[in-house]
């Protein structure tokens, strides 16, 4: 016979809050994460820089039946569209029922990440050795990119105006790059500095080549520079002064991989914030014709602030937004105030290990589902939008109505540090946002850890979005 629960068990059942840090998934949940998950991985694995995202974007969007948005067409409820920016940002939309006279919904993730970009004039010779100078993209742990394989990604702009997309260094058989660093036998000095001075910004030299070239004399200089300008002229038909016209990356040459005896997480470079990119773009290629107007945008530029054209602060979705309602008879800042808004990007998943960072009532956990995060900023709530109590409510009954695990996330404990997300400038446009997205363990490192029902939360959380 069942024992009968005291009063307190009753009543606590009915008024406390219940926090599990793993949530128990059933068989069929757990199969879908992980099916959803091998698409994602071939997304971020084709997707280092955020060009490259936008390419593969515009692929899976043409195969769903989206085509390109003209602004003077006439478009119906259920048309899908994609609309990209300068090659490094992509809008991908479906037309409501209502189109955007109610607003539309958005789901906004960024696709560039933090890496290693070439400095404008980056080839050097020293030593015997051909290098790249450097200057970092977002914030990086410096040493964390020192010792391991890098591969260039980028686009080289000639003076005749054709331009030229470099990849070296991907495939297995393919030569790589890498920082060198110090051996321990030498490193006393090194190893008693604080972190930020034991290995600098200008100690990224990339090591791209040793041998000089073969016809040269004992006369010639900077032989080995030469070398490794005379195999890029070959390949890509670019010369020394090219590089000023040029966005080259360096990023971890790995692929990602599952992590764990079973499987569960994937390791990977650029979780952040791909992680969200992929599960937002997913919803609305998933989506039929929705009520009102969704709009999934992948934005460039979040890691370094958002500035830029490409990048959220710019007027690019707003425009956007003021075409379509041109086309429904209402104005844009109309639209604007009625729309709803997931900033879909990752929290810091509470790490064991670094406890002392985390405040665990408040924090996101690995496999705890999507993480909301009502503000982000940092000590004494700087630089957020902090999402309002209505809209957090709006959305915990979305995700709770339609069984999506998820979790409450702030990021660290108070006055520790901080960070931002592309939140506050969506608000800025009179719009109701919050973040969501996925936890993520070592975020900004070269290889950062999900779990794989996280991001399949993420993606149920985009699509009962867009669909509500
Ligand atoms: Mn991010
Ligand atoms: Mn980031």
């Amino acid at each position: 016979m069942a024992e009968e629960k005291t009063k307190a068990a009753l009543l606590k059942e009915k008024l406390m809050n219940h926090p599990k840090t793993i949530k128990k998934l059933t068989a069929e949940e757990i199969a879908a994460a992980d099916a959803f998950c091998e698409d994602y991985k071939a997304f971020l694995n084709a997707s280092p820089v955020e060009r490259e995202a936008v390419r593969y974007t515009v692929g899976l969007a043409e195969k769903a039946g989206f085509k390109p948005y003209a602004p003077d067409a006439e478009y119906q409820p259920g048309d899908r569209v994609y609309y990209t920016n300068r090659g490094k940002a992509i809008a991908l939309a479906v037309i409501g029922k209502q189109g955007v006279k109610n607003g539309a919904r958005l789901a906004i993730a960024h696709i560039d990440s933090p890496r290693i970009d070439l400095k404008p004039n980056p080839l050097y010779e020293d030593s015997g050795l051909a290098l790249f100078k450097t200057h970092y993209y977002g914030g990086l742990k410096k040493y964390q990119w020192t010792a391991i394989p890098l591969t260039l990604h980028g686009t080289v702009v000639k003076l005749d105006g054709t331009s030229v997309d470099i990849v070296w260094g991907d495939g297995e058989d393919e030569s790589c790059f890498c920082v060198s660093d110090l051996l321990p036998h030498l490193a006393q000095e090194q190893v008693t500095k604080p972190m930020a001075k034991a290995f600098t910004g200008e100690d990224l030299n990339v090591l791209i080549g040793s041998r000089p070239f073969a016809e040269g004399t004992d006369q010639d200089n900077d032989l080995v520079k030469l070398n490794v300008m005379s195999i890029l002229n070959e390949k890509y038909g670019i010369t020394e002064g090219d590089f000023l016209s040029a966005e080259l990356c360096l990023v971890p040459s790995f692929k990602s991989k599952d992590v764990g005896f079973d499987r569960s997480m994937i390791g990977g470079y650029g979780h952040d914030d791909k992680v969200c990119a992929y599960p937002a773009a997913a919803a609305a290629l998933a989506l039929e014709t929705p009520e009102n107007t969704c709009i999934t945008y992948l934005t460039d530029k979040e890691e370094i602030g958002s500035d830029g054209n490409t990048g959220m602060q710019s007027d690019f979705l707003r425009y956007f937004i003021y075409d379509l309602a041109r086309q429904d008879g209402v104005e844009g800042y109309h639209a604007l105030s009625k729309s709803t808004c997931l900033s879909a990007d990752v929290n810091a998943a509470f790490d064991p290990t670094y406890a002392s960072a985390f405040e665990a009532k408040n924090s996101c956990y690995l496999g705890g589902g999507v993480v909301i995060s009502k503000y982000t900023g940092h000590g004494g709530k700087y630089d957020t939008s902090d999402a309002s109590a209505e809209y957090m409510g709006q959305i915990r009954a979305l995700l709770e109505n339609n069984g999506v695990e998820w979790q409450i996330g702030e990021l660290g404990r108070v006055d520790l540090g901080g960070g931002g997300t592309i939140a506050k400038y969506v608000a800025n446009m009179n719009v109701d946002v919050v973040d969501l997205g996925v936890p993520v363990l070592s975020m900004h490192a070269p290889f950062e850890i999900v779990s794989k029902t996280d991001v399949y939360m993420a993606y149920r959380a985009f699509f009962e979005f867009f669909k509500a």
